[in-house]
């Protein structure tokens, strides 16, 4: 593979650079850009680390736990009991083999996310700038950049416009770095003026730069190469869970103590036939597969989560939705449709209203029937010209496909206007040419574009936010007339918008100045003043029909909504009401009264019904903040690159996948590839089920071990009299072969309904409540203790139990020990069913409808059979044949099992109902 061209031709002649690396300003050819890939390879920076696999795949074998486990089997042999010794480390090596296959699963899950969103560039390929896969991106590539993208190439700069640059990426230093074309050294490796990097990210301005270096050649390929960035970080309920593993092996060591004891006092064993007695116990009592059976589970929320439209960067973040309490969201595009259009105009003294229909055919913007009539109205001439003029948006179709809006929505319906006016976009650009333009930001909440007019005067077309565009302006086109602006005129304007947005309707101002002669720049504060204003547009964005029910849910679910717009108060309360987030009574805060307010103050005001209206994306940083100090967990909505701030504070940061910029999608902890509201409540309801199904299995996998227990207890207590019920191979194959695999399906286990109808699981909430405790033991295990000690005296009962003792030896002392395995097995499969719901019928989700349920517990009886037919495992087992008036009894028994627990599920539905 070629290696990328060094850096010392950021210092050499532009003609020379674009020769040495065979490129020109236009870029090169779609042809030599794939022979250029092959030969350079795909601009991927490969994290993982050779090795790491291998090393991945041991650790399963050498944790504390393992080390145990391969000691107790040594010792079991050297104590004369190798089937017991081989039979520890079986299950050593299968847990192993297992966690190994879960973790690797689970990363494939996350991985194949990456592949879901992918990141473009805007590349000049055979002359036309076109969008490519960021992977395709090769040297002598010239590409643009833009304020809030990523730059995917270490590159030379060939044009600049104000390009600013944040390298702490690479650099670690927060300040931001101005760029230009030419040359000159800076501070320290990174600092050449006319060098970007992969890695980066712009914060203001735009280039074109040539790609030098792509993929594991740039410098983050190095600093890739050289750390393993890998680096796994625990999420709380993965740390949670370690710290449960070590309490529970804990108490299974102090159990194995107890009968150690007890088998040397009672019943008189010796110190090895009691030691490996204690050892079985500690065995089955350790829950070696929990963790990665989590993880796994967590991944598959993930996956589940991504084919839902949220895309989470980490497990963590699957926990954190489940407790989410408040979501601070943008309106528009997020609860709005994001599809504008304008209809009616407002004018001093008169009101156009706009109908009919605006579509592009042919690439060409056609109107069917409107009521403006552009010849007959100065004002409206003006106001097209600067909605024609200040537009960086195009409406693009290709052939039979639907119209493609290639800029913002609110620049498209303004295309429509002019179109549907009868006046002809390209001709009023063509004679207004530009110069310049003031792009829009959040915070001016404005744009201004910088025309050269024929007679050699300037044109200044400024349109935006009616607050922001009013402050600005000093006189007002009236009827053809320019006048002076006065205090009647703002009040006339600003009671005819609170008109159109109390019914949710927004409003955008267009105003213009005229200079003489060119000026020497055009900064801010030399072009927005003065102005004229001429009027404003009106234009709906009707809410998104889903989020309706997505409002009513959260609601239900105990989530707060806050809405947090840069749009105006009344347009937000008004929509804000429509779709169910607030009553009449809600507070509006804009961003003045959001400056006057102290931080406590402000955690005072987001206890009631608030909506926060012109707001700027640094002041959602504070809104954030001042809900976390009243001890909410926020999820916040953010798109651009002054939303970064918030979406990082936010416990959950949530980028737009559609319209969100590279800074904000970083930033972010999960990402929505449609944009939309709904699509978080989903993600909550998964998070929420995730956390549930963990509790599923946990309850699962710690109810069997009081059936484990008590045969071996009555032996012990009984001082031997009651001969044992269940042998420690028979314990092992409970822990072996019936546990894993249906608590696997219960982590898979579908949205059970009602998850959202209770309040967020609070914070502090641990995963083995007192009430999982309760329900494992002092329900669940309690039942299947009942029903598999009760199947041992029932088989010695047949046998002449209690008139002849209970069978120490022999053929019925193997069918009884078989048949208290078999029943708590089969109360295993009873256990299996009835955990994948906490309060819902198993009747109404389906009982067979967990596919992975239902295979492992086909799995589970095969192996039994196996354990109980074949000879040579009925040696190691000390299992013998059962009759078929047994198995009719085995399969009978999950039936009232499962009953019984609908009744207790029933109890608990109705006790909620009625609270
Ligand atoms: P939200 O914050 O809910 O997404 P928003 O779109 O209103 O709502 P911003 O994008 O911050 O928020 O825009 C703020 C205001 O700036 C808008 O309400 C509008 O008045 C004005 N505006 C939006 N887009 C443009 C644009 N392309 N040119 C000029 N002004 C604009």
């Amino acid at each position: 593979m070629e290696k990328n061209k060094s850096f010392d031709l950021l210092e050499t002649e532009i003609d020379k650079f674009y020769k040495e690396l065979n490129t020109s300003s236009k870029g090169i050819s779609s042809n030599e850009a794939k022979k250029r890939l092959s030969s350079y390879g795909h601009n991927i920076i490969q994290r993982e680390k050779q090795g790491s696999r291998f090393k991945e795949f041991i650790q399963n074998f050498i944790s504390v736990m393992a080390i145990l486990l391969w000691v107790s089997g040594f010792i079991s042999i050297f104590a004369g009991m190798p089937q017991l010794g081989i039979a520890i480390w079986a299950v050593n090596l299968i847990n192993g083999f297992f966690s190994y296959w879960q973790a690797r699963a689970a990363k494939k899950a996350t991985d194949s996310l990456s592949k879901m969103l992918p990141s473009y560039a805007q590349v000049i390929r055979d002359g036309k700038m076109v969008q490519i896969d960021v992977e395709d991106l090769v040297p002598g590539d010239v590409f643009q950049i833009t304020a809030g993208n990523n730059i995917s190439a270490d590159a030379r700069i060939i044009s600049n416009d104000s390009l600013e640059v944040d390298e702490s990426a690479l650099t670690g230093e927060s300040n931001l770095v101005h760029k230009q074309v030419s040359y000159e050294q800076g501070h320290g490796k990174f600092g050449i003026k006319n060098e970007i990097f992969a890695g980066t990210v712009v914060s203001s301005g735009s280039a074109l730069a040539v790609a030098v270096k792509t993929g594991m050649n740039t410098e983050l390929g190095h600093i890739a190469k050289l750390t393993e960035t890998n680096k796994k970080v625990s999420s709380p309920l993965q740390i949670e869970l370690n710290r449960l593993t070590r309490q529970i092996s804990l108490i299974a060591f102090m159990i194995g103590i107890v009968f150690f004891i007890s088998a040397i006092f009672f019943v008189h064993y010796p110190a090895a036939k009691s030691f490996i007695f204690a050892l079985g116990m500690v065995v089955a009592f350790i829950p070696e597969g929990l963790l990665p059976t989590v993880t796994l589970s967590l991944a598959q929320g993930v996956q589940r989560m991504a084919k839902k439209h949220a895309l989470v960067k980490s497990l963590n973040s699957v926990e954190t939705l489940g407790e989410t309490t408040v979501i601070a969201s943008d309106k528009t595009g997020t609860l709005t449709q994001n599809q504008m259009t304008i209809n009616h105009i407002w004018f001093p003294h008169k009101i156009y209203e706009v109908t009919g229909e605006g579509y592009v055919n042919n690439g060409e913007i056609q109107f069917q029937s409107s009521k403006i009539y552009l010849k007959e109205d100065a004002g409206l001439q003006k106001l097209i010209d600067i909605a024609a003029l200040n537009s960086d948006t195009e409406i693009k179709q290709e052939k039979s496909e639907k119209p493609k809006i290639i800029g913002t929505p609110t620049e498209a319906a303004h295309d429509i206007l002019v179109a549907k006016s009868g006046a002809d976009k390209k001709e009023i650009i063509a004679s207004y040419p530009r110069i310049k333009e003031l792009t829009f930001d959040s915070n001016r909440k404005r744009m201004t574009t910088i025309h050269q007019m024929n007679d050699g005067k300037i044109f200044i077309a400024v349109k935006g936010a009616l607050s922001s565009v009013i402050s600005k302006c000093s006189k007002i086109f009236d009827n053809g007339k320019i006048r002076d602006l006065t205090g009647d005129d703002k009040d006339s304007i600003s009671k005819a918008d609170d008109t159109f947005a109390s019914e949710g309707l927004r409003s955008l101002a267009m105003a213009y100045r005229i200079d003489d002669s060119k000026l020497d720049e055009y900064d801010i504060d030399n072009t927005e003043r003065e102005l004229i204003f001429v009027g404003f547009t009106v234009m709906a964005d009707p809410p998104r029909p889903e989020v309706y029910d997505a409002v009513q849910k959260a609601h239900q679910a105990g989530i707060k909504i806050m809405m947090v717009t840069g749009d105006s108060g009344l347009t937000a309360k008004s929509v804000a009401k429509k779709i169910g987030i607030v009553s009449d009574n809600a507070r509006i805060i804009s961003d003045t009264d959001l400056d006057n307010m102290s931080d406590d103050e402000l955690s005072e005001a987001v206890k009631g019904e608030v909506i926060f209206a012109r707001v700027a994306p640094e002041q959602k940083y504070r809104i954030v903040k001042a809900n976390q100090r009243n001890g909410e967990i926020v999820a916040s909505t953010g798109d651009g690159v002054n939303d970064a701030p918030a979406l990082k504070q936010a416990d959950i940061g949530i980028a737009m996948g559609m319209t969100g910029t590279d800074v904000a999608k970083n930033a972010a902890d999960m990402i929505l590839t449609d944009d939309n509201f709904a699509s978080i409540v989903t993600a909550i309801e998964e998070g929420r089920t995730v956390y549930s199904n963990i509790q599923k299995f946990l309850v699962y996998i710690l109810n069997s071990n009081l059936p484990e227990a008590i045969p071996s207890a009555l032996f012990l207590f009984s001082r031997g009299l009651i001969p044992l019920p269940l042998t420690v191979m028979q314990i092992l194959t409970v822990d072996l072969g019936t546990d894993m695999l249906p608590a696997l399906g219960l982590g898979a286990e579908q949205i059970e309904p009602g998850v959202m109808d209770k309040p967020p699981r609070p914070r502090k909430s641990h995963l083995l409540s007192k009430s999982i405790i309760w329900k494992a033991f002092g329900w669940y295990g309690l039942i299947a203790s009942l029903v598999s000690t009760g199947a041992y005296f029932f088989i010695n009962h047949l046998h002449g139990w209690p008139s002849v003792p209970l069978a120490s030896s022999g053929v019925y002392y193997r069918e009884a020990t078989t048949m208290t395995l078999a029943a708590i097995v089969f109360s295993q499969i009873a256990a299996a069913i009835n955990c994948r719901t906490e309060q819902t019928s198993v009747f109404k989700i389906g009982i067979f409808s967990n596919k992975h349920i239902v295979t492992g517990i086909i799995f589970e009886i095969l192996i039994l059979v196996v354990l109980i037919y074949v000879p040579f495992f009925q040696g190691i087992f000390n299992t013998g044949p059962l009759s078929i008036k047994n198995w009719i009894f085995l399969f009978l028994i999950p039936i009232p099992l499962i009953l019984i627990e609908e009744i207790r599920k029933y109890i608990v539905r109705n006790l909620h109902k009625n609270k």
